[in-house]
């Protein structure tokens, strides 16, 4: 209990000269808080001890756990992650990374003044939905389109704006939910329009649709599957059944496509996620996809359709506040820029990590492997070899799709394996790893240009048992 008497007060910590670098550099408030923490830390770490500990002792365990404290405050929470899991949109991890025009544009649009809202022709007032618009429609097929904060947000919108208080009708077999938050039931009752399921869990044919509408029927909504599938004994209605019914009553036709394709992937296998230009030309009024998904932009939600419509979104005041900001913007039009080149798969990193050949990634897999090896000591703690793996897409797309690829294996003996993958994750960056059976598994696929050699040096650090600081 002897200790607890010796504990410095925080004025005296504070003007101890070891405290005057970190007052260079935050301010004093800041600073004083986390002296008070780090006392208080100590003090209950101490106050069942034994052993006194003298002032001086004190104090420097004070000022070693402020240092522990501000250095993880100080650099916030948010850090680079090397993903080797082999998910591509691992919607934990933020979804799809950047192209470098993407990032080019988001620089010089975040660091200066832009015509977000001006209209550079005219000298007046502009909008700032206008920037990626024309490439929206050049590159759908669309008559218009809109930009809002996420998919979800388009969906809201466009129930909103076209089916308040009417109804909408949907198939059993769509009634999704994504992420865990997104359910279309709950979408639609915020949206204020009314569900109307119809046909069954693996069964919906045209005749359902049609004879469910009625003098208040507003919209047929339509659904992507993305993150499951229906399996054996299903039917399901086609858009373009959906759009011939939709004329037939003067009812519009919305379609949720969730990740919203450019590019054509059927040659790498991946056939099962429908381009946004074959719903536009099957006639689907409005179709709504995620930005951040196989696009592979930064999060947004696209509304593409007909003119009429989004005029009618544009002007609902819902859109104020699902609107998006400059920088989401920026990214957009230099993601989507890439889509108007001739080789988009090389520019856009998900687009790339999908279409690279397995025999390159077995190639990546063995060079880093080589690398690895040849920095631990002694090279008998651990066995580093390559294994084939099933690679994901993910951010709910593809549910059953695997990809084949590579991955460098980490067996150990002697290391609690749970507690390296611990170590790997709390560092800077963090290192995400795949388990399998008694294995640590690296994905190369996911691994960014620039990864290799960070991944070396911390998986070094880690098995070199090089301690790693984390405040508690
Ligand atoms: C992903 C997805 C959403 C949600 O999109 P966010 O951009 O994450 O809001 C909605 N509907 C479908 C079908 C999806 O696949």
């Amino acid at each position: 209990m002897g200790s607890l008497r010796n504990l410095p007060p925080v004025d005296e910590i504070l003007l101890d000269e070891r405290v005057n670098h970190l007052l260079g550099i935050y301010n004093r408030e800041f600073v004083t808080g986390k002296i008070r923490q780090a006392i208080e830390q100590i003090r209950n770490e101490i106050k069942n001890r034994d052993q006194e500990l003298s002032r001086v002792e004190l104090s420097s365990i004070i000022h070693d756990r402020l240092e522990l404290l501000i250095n993880h405050a100080g650099t916030g929470t948010l850090r680079k992650v090397i993903n080797g899991t082999g998910v591509v949109l691992h919607t934990n991890l933020g979804r799809s990374p950047l192209s470098k025009t993407a990032l080019q544009y988001l620089t010089e649009t975040a660091t200066g003044y832009c015509n977000l809202e001006f209209d550079l022709v005219s000298g007046e007032r502009g909008s700032r939905y206008q920037h990626v618009e024309e490439l929206l429609v050049e590159l759908t097929g669309a008559e218009a389109a809109l930009v809002v904060n996420n998919n979800a947000a388009a969906v809201l919108l466009g129930l909103n704006t076209m089916a308040k208080s009417r109804e909408v009708i949907v198939s059993r077999g769509q009634l999704v939910e994504i992420g865990g938050a997104f359910r279309i039931p709950e979408v639609m009752k915020q949206s204020g329009a009314i569900l109307k399921e119809v046909g069954t869990t693996n069964k919906t044919y045209l005749s359902d649709f049609a004879d469910a509408v009625n003098s208040n029927t507003a919209l047929l909504f339509s659904a992507h599957p993305s993150n499951y599938r229906i399996v054996g004994f299903t039917e399901e209605v086609k858009l373009s059944e959906l759009v011939q019914l939709g004329r037939e009553c003067g009812l519009p036709v919305m379609e949720d496509l969730g990740s919203g394709v450019f590019y054509e992937l059927e040659p790498w296998g991946l056939n099962a996620e429908p381009l946004v230009k074959c719903s536009v030309s099957s006639g689907a009024d409005i179709i709504t996809f995620s930005g951040d998904k196989l696009l592979g932009g930064p999060q947004a939600g696209i509304i593409v359709g007909k003119r009429n419509f989004i005029a009618a979104m544009k002007k609902n005041q819902l859109t104020r506040a699902l609107r998006v900001d400059k920088l989401t913007i920026a990214a957009l039009e230099g993601t989507l820029l890439e889509y108007l080149k001739s080789t988009p798969a090389q520019a856009i990193p998900v687009l790339q990590m999908l279409t690279t050949s397995v025999e390159v990634l077995r190639q990546r897999a063995e060079k880093i492997a080589g690398l690895i090896k040849t920095m631990i000591d002694p090279p008998e703690a651990i066995k580093v070899e390559v294994t084939p793996v099933d690679d994901m897409v993910g951010g709910g797309t593809y549910p059953v799709h695997t990809l084949n690829g590579y991955a460098i294996k980490l067996s150990f003996t002697g290391m609690a394996l749970e507690d390296i993958s611990r170590k790997l994750r709390l560092m800077n960056p963090a290192v995400l790893t795949r388990k399998q059976d008694n294995q640590i598994l690296i994905s190369v696929r996911t691994l960014l240009s620039g990864d290799d050699i960070l991944l070396v040096k911390q998986i070094a650090r880690v098995l070199q048992k090089e301690s790693i600081s984390v405040p508690k």
